[in-house]
C-alpha cells in the first residue's frame, strides 16, 4: 500500500501534492478530470494576445504575509488592488459602498449628517456589513442600508444565488460589506496581487516536481471503490495508502444522500474592435436582466504587445446541472441550512475511512477564497505529514 492520489489540480490539490512530493520524498499521482490544471484558476491566451481566466475573474487578496511568501516561491507576483464598479439606476457607483457612494446615491447636501452619524455608529470599523446598517437603531442609517439592500442586494443575490436573501448563509452577504471611508479597493486585504504570468504559470510550478505525476481526462470517481467490510479505499482495484480528494463530495459516494446544490456559471464572451470598452475592470450589475457582472480581462492580465482588440465576459449566474453544457462547472456551494444537513451526512461516510482527506472549495463545501484554500492546504499538511512518514 505505497500510493498516494490526489483528486484535482487545482490550488488545493496541487498544494497537497507539491507538499507531499517535496517534504515527504513520496510519489504522487495527481488526477485530474479537465484537460488542463489549474481548477478554476486555469487562464489561458487567446488568440488576440489576451490572457483570459477561463472560470471567472480572479485576484489573490490576503492578510496573511505568509501566503505570498509561499507563492513567491513559484511565480513572481505583481501588486494589484482590485477595483470595481456597481451600475446602479443608469449611474457608474464605486464597489464596496463606501462614503462616496453614499453622497452619489443620497446626493452631496443631504449626506453631511449621514456621513456623521455613520462615523459615530462606526466608530474604528473599516467595513460593515449590510446587516448591521439595516439593524441600526438610527432611523437614517436603516433607511441607507435600506436603499443598498433594495438597489443593489437583494436583485443581485437573487440572479447569484436564486435564492432570497433570508435563505442563504449570513456569510455569503456579509462578503461585500460597506466601507466607512472612501477607499475604492473592493477588499480591504492588506496583500493584493497578480501572478505576474497567470495563474496557470504559477500551478504549473507548484506541480513541477520529479515526484509528482499529472493524469489529465481521467474521472477519479468512476477508478474508485470503497470497500466497506475492510475499510479500504480502491483505485482500480488496488488499496490506496491516502486519498486527497478536492472534487465533490456526493459524487465521491454516488450521490447516496442527494445531489449537493451549486450554482453555476454561463459565461459569455464578446470582442471588440477596441482598446478598451468597460469603465472599470469589473462591473457588477445588480438591476440588469440574468446577468451579473462583466469583467474586461484585458484591463488586469496584461495583454501582448500590439494587442489591438478587447474581449468582455459576461456572467449569467445558473444552477448546476451537470447534464447540461453551459452549467456542468459546480462553481459556489449554496450554503442553506439543508445542504449542510446533507454535507454532514456525507462527511460521516468518510469517517469510515482513515486514510481519506478532504481538501478546498467542492470537497468541504465551503465559500473558499484562494488564500484561504491555500492556508488550508498547507494546514492540512502539517496534520498529514507525520501520518505519511509513517
Ligand atoms: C467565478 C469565480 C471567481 C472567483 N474569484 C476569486 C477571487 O477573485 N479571489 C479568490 O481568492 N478566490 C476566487 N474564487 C475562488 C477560487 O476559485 C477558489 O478558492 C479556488 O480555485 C479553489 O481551489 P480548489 O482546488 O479547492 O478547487 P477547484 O479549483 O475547483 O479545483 C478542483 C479540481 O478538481 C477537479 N476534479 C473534480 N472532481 C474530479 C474528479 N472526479 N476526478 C478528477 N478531477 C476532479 C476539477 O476539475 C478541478 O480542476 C473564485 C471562484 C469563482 C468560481
Amino acid at each position: 500500500m505505497n500510493r498516494i492520489i490526489v483528486v484535482g489540480a487545482g490550488f488545493s490539490g496541487s498544494i497537497l501534492a507539491r507538499k507531499i512530493a517535496e517534504e515527504c520524498g513520496r510519489k504522487v499521482t495527481v488526477i485530474e478530470k479537465r484537460l488542463h490544471i489549474g481548477g478554476n484558476v486555469y487562464d489561458e491566451w487567446d488568440e488576440n494576445g489576451i490572457l483570459v481566466q477561463k472560470y471567472g475573474p480572479h485576484f489573490l487578496n490576503t492578510n496573511k504575509y505568509f501566503i505570498i511568501e509561499f507563492l513567491e516561491r513559484y511565480a513572481d507576483l505583481i501588486p494589484h488592488d482590485t477595483k470595481l464598479l456597481s451600475f446602479i439606476d443608469g449611474k457608474y457607483i464605486r464597489l464596496p459602498f463606501n462614503f462616496r457612494t453614499l453622497q452619489q446615491l443620497v446626493g452631496a447636501k443631504k449626506s453631511e449628517n449621514l456621513l456623521a452619524k455613520m462615523r459615530r455608529a462606526f466608530a474604528g470599523r473599516d467595513r460593515v456589513p449590510i446587516f448591521e446598517l439595516l439593524e441600526n437603531k438610527d432611523t437614517n442609517i436603516r433607511a441607507y442600508g435600506n436603499l443598498l439592500f433594495e438597489k443593489a442586494y437583494r436583485t443581485y443575490t437573487a440572479k447569484q444565488w436564486g435564492l432570497e436573501p433570508d435563505e442563504i448563509d449570513k456569510s455569503v452577504l456579509e462578503r461585500v460589506p460597506m466601507a466607512m471611508n472612501f477607499d475604492e479597493r473592493y477588499l480591504n486585504k492588506d496583500f493584493q496581487y497578480l501572478p505576474k504570468k497567470g495563474f496557470t504559470d504559477l500551478i504549473e510550478k507548484i506541480l513541477e516536481h520529479p515526484n509528482i505525476k499529472v493524469k489529465l481526462g481521467i474521472d477519479a470517481v468512476s477508478h474508485i471503490r470503497f470497500d466497506e467490510s475492510n475499510r479500504k479505499i480502491m483505485y482500480d482495484g488496488m488499496p490506496v495508502e491516502l486519498l486527497v480528494f478536492t472534487g465533490a463530495i456526493d459524487e465521491l459516494f454516488g450521490l447516496k444522500y442527494g445531489r449537493l446544490p451549486y450554482r453555476s456559471l454561463d459565461l459569455r464572451y464578446e470582442y471588440f474592435d477596441a482598446d478598451k470598452v468597460l469603465p472599470c475592470e469589473i462591473i457588477s450589475y445588480p438591476q440588469a436582466d440574468g446577468y451579473t457582472r462583466k469583467t474586461e480581462y484585458k484591463q488586469f492580465t496584461y495583454p501582448r504587445p500590439n494587442c489591438i482588440k478587447t474581449v468582455v465576459v459576461t456572467e449569467y449566474p445558473i444552477t448546476y446541472d451537470p447534464s447540461n453544457p453551459a452549467a456542468n462547472i459546480p462553481y459556489y456551494p449554496v450554503l442553506t441550512s439543508d445542504s449542510a444537513e446533507m454535507y454532514k451526512k456525507y462527511l460521516c461516510e468518510t469517517e469510515k475511512y482513515g486514510n481519506i482527506v478532504l481538501c478546498g472549495r467542492m470537497a468541504e463545501f465551503k465559500y473558499y477564497n484562494m488564500d484561504v484554500c491555500i492556508e488550508h492546504a498547507l494546514n492540512k499538511f502539517e496534520e498529514l505529514r507525520l501520518r505519511i512518514e509513517e
